[in-house]
């Protein structure tokens, strides 16, 4: 008699319940399968622009970072002055980050290396330091306020970067340097934009 109490349910409404139950763990798995983690370290890195070295979009972020970072830290260090020639640059934004040893010939992470880049003018970066006669000193007068400012180890540091083998550049490694410049521009009396939206993403 119990069983005859009991309703039912009519095909309708039990299908109506399955659905239901279907409907809630496909949910669920789907959303599982985005990793959150992922999504947020894009998220951050999408935030830094891209600057004009390297292959890729991780190694030109990193450039971008280091770029930055010497910019700044020169500019405010060194009273605005080119490495090469002394000039007076009005803004860190208008100097560009110079290689000692030229990008092209340094190798691995040695390329995105702060300590060979220095602020610099752009005629010494680009025209002058490509002029190597008597009457252009970039090249000679770029290592002689290297031995001014940091002494004269580092520049013997320095004359090793090109001498080097080559080395594979691994993305993981990129990115931790980025974070990793991204936490020193901290302490910078002055940030590039982008480093407000991502010194707590990152
Ligand atoms: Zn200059």
């Amino acid at each position: 008699m119990k069983r005859t109490a009991f309703k039912k349910p009519s095909y309708e409404e039990y299908r109506a319940k399955q659905a239901l139950k279907a409907s809630k763990p496909r949910k669920t798995l789907k959303k599982a399968k985005t990793s959150p983690k992922m999504h947020s370290t894009d998220l951050w890195l999408k935030k830094i622009p891209l600057g004009s070295h390297g292959t890729g979009i991780y190694q030109k972020k990193l450039w971008k970072t280091v770029s930055d970072y010497v910019r700044i830290s020169d500019w405010y260090d060194f009273n605005g002055k080119c490495i090469s020639c002394g000039k007076y640059l009005a803004h860190w934004k208008l100097g560009h980050a110079a290689h000692y040893r030229p990008f092209s010939r340094c190798t691995g992470y040695d390329k995105f290396n702060k300590i060979n880049i220095m602020l610099s003018c752009a005629y010494c970066n680009s025209v002058g330091g490509r002029i190597n006669n008597d009457t252009n000193s970039v090249g000679h007068n770029f290592a002689m306020n290297i031995v001014i400012r940091y002494g004269l180890e580092r520049l013997e540091f320095l004359e090793q970067f090109t001498n080097k083998p080559p080395q594979k550049l691994e993305t993981p490694v990129v990115i931790g340097l980025i974070k990793e410049h991204i936490k020193l521009m901290e302490k910078l009396p002055e940030k590039p934009d982008y480093w407000y939206t991502v010194k707590d993403l990152c």
